[in-house]
């Protein structure tokens, strides 16, 4: 059988890494890998990736062991997208590059984290955690040599960057540019980007049924967990617990990722995309049918309004908002404060340099600073 690598078994529409855009700086090719294979390669040895095990995707890292962590689901996003573009023919380490790279901007303490950092950036062009992957990875991982960042190709740097206010897609340069040609980006970036949607829905399921939010028989009346719910009960009368979510929760992801191949299989052929550049000028085509969907849309309202709007989670909310909107403040009342390598780029451009400091921090990280900078122990002092 034939290696999947072997560009002879990339589709014609799939993005290859000899035909790349490039890097920003122009470095020799890689031997033995290719080149979104090396992309792919420095994520996963930056050290913002290593942070992702430390920040709450819903629930707060110390809230329990078993739960999704950044870290863990950016896996899980990355596993899915590479099942759906492995079908389809894409590149497969293109999608998984994306994948695992999607969230490394991401604040700490999820959501709440960066509603808060947004907020507190209102006057300084505001804080967007994807606007903040493309960040990380353009400049603020500080490892190599001769650059800032981790110069990835274009096609990476064009999926980690999955929307854009048009107000920056103009400082942006190449990456910026479909934004203000309304063009889409590669069939990979399309992929990671659903895949994502597929991952945090299920394992949101999963994790909320597990800390007790939601109940089965509340999460029964959406209709996509319903069916699958009856296939198991059909298969298995007497499974309970733990073993009968998971059946359910296995099938749903199943049933989503065959329903986005054979979709978007459909939407390619109608579309007669034969290259990437095709690609880019179409609608998205990598898509869920339309039952689909209806029916994820119905599952992402259960999840707003009885999970992430749940008085536990929005206890949790208020005083993540409060710890990074004191944090802030305090560190742009005196950049003084903050340890040395961020104090340089704040002489220039101070707000920005503290909302790099605080997006990089994980949970724990950030509840340290918190107490260092605000408690006041006798010991401590
Ligand atoms: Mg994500």
């Amino acid at each position: 059988m034939m290696k999947i690598t072997d560009m002879s078994q990339l589709a014609s529409y799939a993005a290859n890494p000899e035909q790349s855009r490039g890097r920003k700086f122009p470095e020799p090719l890689p031997q033995g890998r290719n080149q979104f294979q090396r992309d792919r390669d420095r994520i996963i040895h930056s050290s913002a990736f290593r942070r992702l095990e430390y920040k709450t995707q819903v629930f707060v890292n110390h809230e329990g062991d078993l739960f999704r962590t950044r870290l863990t689901h950016s896996l899980e996003v990355a596993q899915i997208a590479r099942a759906i573009a492995r079908n389809l023919s894409l590149h497969e380490d293109l999608v998984e590059g994306i994948a695992l790279a999607h969230d490394l901007g991401h604040t700490p303490f999820g959501h709440a984290g960066q509603d808060a950092l947004n907020a507190c950036m209102k006057n300084h062009g505001g804080f967007e955690h994807n606007l903040q992957s493309l960040r990380v990875v353009d400049y603020l991982e500080q490892r190599y040599a001769d650059f800032d960042g981790l110069n990835l190709t274009f096609e990476m740097r064009e999926g980690i960057l999955k929307h854009c206010s048009v107000k920056n897609a103009r400082l942006l340069g190449d990456v910026g540019e479909r934004f203000l040609k309304k063009q889409q980006p590669s069939l990979e970036a399309q992929v990671a980007n659903l895949a994502d949607e597929i991952a945090y829905n299920n394992h949101d399921v999963d994790d909320g049924l597990r800390s007790g939010l939601i109940t089965l028989a509340q999460i029964a009346e959406v209709q996509i967990f319903a069916e699958h719910l009856a296939q198991v009960r059909q298969k298995y009368p007497a499974l309970e617990g733990r073993r009968l979510v998971h059946e359910t929760v296995r099938r749903m992801i199943n049933t989503q990722i065959v329903d986005v191949c054979t979709q978007s299989r459909l939407n390619i052929a109608e579309a007669n995309a034969k290259n990437i550049d095709d690609v880019r000028k179409q609608f998205p085509l990598i898509a869920f049918s339309k039952k689909m969907q209806k029916q994820q849309l119905a599952l992402k309202q259960f999840l707003r309004t009885k999970l992430y709007q749940h008085y536990r989670v929005n206890r949790m909310s208020a005083k993540a908002n409060r710890i990074i909107t004191e944090l802030f403040t305090a560190f742009a009342g005196d950049i003084g404060l903050m340890p040395d390598e961020f104090q340089e780029y704040a002489a220039n451009h101070q707000a920005r340099a503290v909302a790099d400091y605080i997006a990089g921090m994980t949970d724990r990280y950030a509840i340290r600073e918190y107490q260092r900078l605000f408690s006041v122990s006798e010991r401590e002092l």
